[in-house]
């Protein structure tokens, strides 16, 4: 069974998820932190690009020790499976997605990746070959819902975003709006690459809910699924 995408991002008032340079910005306060931590405590893994991981260096382990237990006691590792979208294979073996807390990790490559970067990489993770360029995102999907995922949480950033949004892989979105502007057409946003032109191919949303948390709006939609 292919697994449910729930994406979650926090972006400036603009809609900027980091600044023109990718760097990392701090958007969201504590409150909006918890909650993050708690939806990746309920997901059974969490996606992100290579894009993150060489900006950011994320470890997407959770973080609040009561999740954790929780997790353990209903026999689940302590961290959800972590999967990294990287076609060519150009993750370090040092990145703290691959070196802290325990769990499996799983990368999805194409089939350009350097087959010995591919060999040293399965010391350390899954290593999952689709697609002839880039990765073959629905081939992915189906592969880690054969491993019993359920439910992906996906951290971004905008590539692979829009690119699981085009092949209609996405079925709920978070966006938290923080109080500052960052600005930059170059910045990323929630959907980058080539975007769409007809309004038959954009993605059409419902607003499930609107929080305010601290300065900023959490909104929560559903993708209308083609
Ligand atoms: P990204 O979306 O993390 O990664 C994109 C890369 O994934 C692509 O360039 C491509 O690289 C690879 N990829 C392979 N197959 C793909 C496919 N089918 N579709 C799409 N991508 C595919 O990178 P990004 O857009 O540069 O975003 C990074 C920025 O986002 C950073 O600045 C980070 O701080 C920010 N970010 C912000 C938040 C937030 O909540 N504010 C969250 C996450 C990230 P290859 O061709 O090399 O495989």
């Amino acid at each position: 069974m292919r697994p449910s995408v729930v994406v979650n991002v926090a972006m400036s008032a603009d809609g900027k998820l980091s600044t023109r340079e990718r760097r990392q910005v701090k958007i969201s306060g504590a409150r909006d932190f918890a909650r993050v931590d708690r939806l990746k405590a309920d997901c059974d893994a969490v996606m992100v690009g290579i894009g993150t991981v060489l900006a950011d260096d994320p470890s997407l382990t959770v973080k609040n020790p009561a999740y954790k237990l929780e997790r353990q006691n209903s026999g689940k590792p302590e961290h959800p499976v972590r999967v990294v979208i990287d076609s060519m294979a150009r993750i370090s073996l040092d990145a703290s997605v691959l070196t802290k807390g325990e769990g499996l990790r799983v990368v999805a490559v194409s089939k350009r990746a350097d087959p010995s970067k591919i060999e040293t990489l399965q010391k350390k993770a899954k290593v999952i070959v689709a697609g002839d360029n880039e990765v073959d995102l629905v081939r992915v999907l189906d592969e880690l819902g054969t491993i019993g995922i359920r439910r992906i949480m996906l951290e971004g950033g905008g590539t692979l975003i829009a690119g699981m949004i085009r092949a209609d892989l996405v079925d709920e979105i978070y966006t938290f709006i923080g109080n500052i502007i960052i600005g930059g057409k170059d910045a990323p946003t929630l959907a980058d690459g080539p975007g769409w032109t007809q309004e038959t191919e954009f993605a059409r949303l419902t607003l499930a809910d609107a929080v305010r948390i601290e300065d900023g709006i959490l909104l929560h939609w559903q993708v209308n699924r083609g």
